[in-house]
């Protein structure tokens, strides 16, 4: 495979950065490194473990993350797929903490995972220069996380990764859990006490279309203002009333984030469904076998590593990631007559 070196010579200016033609800035890139995943979450897969898409090598990851970073992108989110998975993970840590951004700062580095590997990984990671993890977790009670994972044990043992994460400081430290009605809404309030005593940022996220099977429906779907709702009852049952909402770090931060009237344990919200934030969007993701999406709903992908491996040099292939972004979707029309789902599903693009 013909190498992009980043001395060439380039037609892009040396300070673009990616601009969509909404005006939204890009600098928020996610990286897929595998889509295989050791959890069969029942909302997400059909039950198969398996890949579908083949991995690229990890040197081929950084050299594409390194062309993005050239334009522009600050913060680079590993996924898969269970990117823990991946041999050579923390090596690819160590190679992109070293990577510097357009303003000369090095990259905000974070890793999404079901946090089965993370007892042992935490420490080597953040030593390799990742600064956050986030923890996936659809419920506190352990029998519902064992019949939502279909692993025995996994409540425990994503416990433990969690309390390592934090001993090794990889914070703040995120706990994401997909909420579905019927399924592990009965976890809310106890994970407002989790957020509190494991000190951890919970943050429900409503159900999206993007299952392998078919389970999506509208009244699946928690809605933000619901889970506020339960979350406050929880709080007049500890006088820790009101939920207190923080304000936005940051514009096209994903979650609406609350507080507790003590300030002990933050929650947040992200509601792309009944409160879509597609507006705020600077997201591009890249997919395990090296194929950009502008959106989780794309119904296109662009082949950025077969135009690398056909021996696209550096110049081509920025320009081609500079049309690719200026042409993101404006929004996703989930819930909208017609709407359909995207070719892959969530595990396989990588969220
Ligand atoms: N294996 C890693 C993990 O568990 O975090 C990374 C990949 S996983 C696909 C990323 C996140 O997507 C998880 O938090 C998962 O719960 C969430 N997810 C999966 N399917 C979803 C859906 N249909 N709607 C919303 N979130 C979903």
């Amino acid at each position: 495979m013909a190498a992009a070196s980043l001395s060439a010579d380039r037609t892009i200016p040396l300070n673009s950065r990616l601009v969509d033609s909404h005006g939204r800035v890009i600098h928020d890139l996610r990286v897929s490194i595998t889509d295989r995943c050791n959890y069969k979450c029942v909302y997400c897969r059909t039950g198969e473990f398996g890949a579908q898409y083949p991995e690229l090598a990890i040197d081929e990851y950084l050299r594409l993350i390194e062309i993005f970073v050239s334009l522009g992108i600050t913060k680079v989110r590993l996924t898969g797929g269970e990117p823990l998975l991946r041999h050579g993970l923390v090596d690819l840590v160590r190679s992109l903490a070293g990577l510097r951004t357009l303003d000369g700062q090095p990259l905000d580095l974070a890793l999404t995972t079901n946090g089965h590997l993370l007892d042992s990984l935490a420490a080597p990671l953040k030593a390799a220069g990742l600064n956050r993890v986030t923890v996936s977790m659809d419920a506190v009670d352990p029998q519902t996380f064992e019949r939502i994972t279909r692993v025995e044990n996994s409540f425990q043992t994503v416990l433990g990764g969690i309390r390592a994460a934090r001993a090794a400081g990889l914070t703040p430290l995120k706990v994401n859990c997909v909420l579905l009605r019927g399924f592990n809404d009965d976890q809310i309030q106890a994970f407002a006490h989790f957020a509190r005593e494991e000190d951890v940022v919970v943050r429900f996220i409503e159900f999206m279309p993007l299952e392998e099977g078919r389970l999506w429906s509208p009244d699946i779907v928690v809605p933000l203002t619901e889970i506020v709702d339960r979350v406050n009852a929880f709080a007049a049952l500890r006088h820790v009333l009101p939920l207190v909402e923080l304000a936005p770090r940051d514009p096209s931060e994903t979650a609406r984030r609350y507080t507790f009237q003590d300030g002990a344990g933050e929650i947040g919200i992200i509601a792309p469904v009944s409160q879509a934030f597609c507006g705020a969007c600077s997201r591009v993701r890249l997919t395990s076998d090296g194929k950009i999406r502008t959106c989780l709903f794309s119904q296109v992908e662009h082949d950025l590593y077969g135009r690398m491996r056909a021996g696209a040099g550096l110049q081509e292939l920025r320009d081609y990631i500079v049309r690719t972004v200026q042409g993101k979707e404006a929004r996703h029309h989930i819930g909208e007559p017609g709407f359909l789902k995207p070719s892959r599903s969530m595990v396989h693009i990588g969220g």
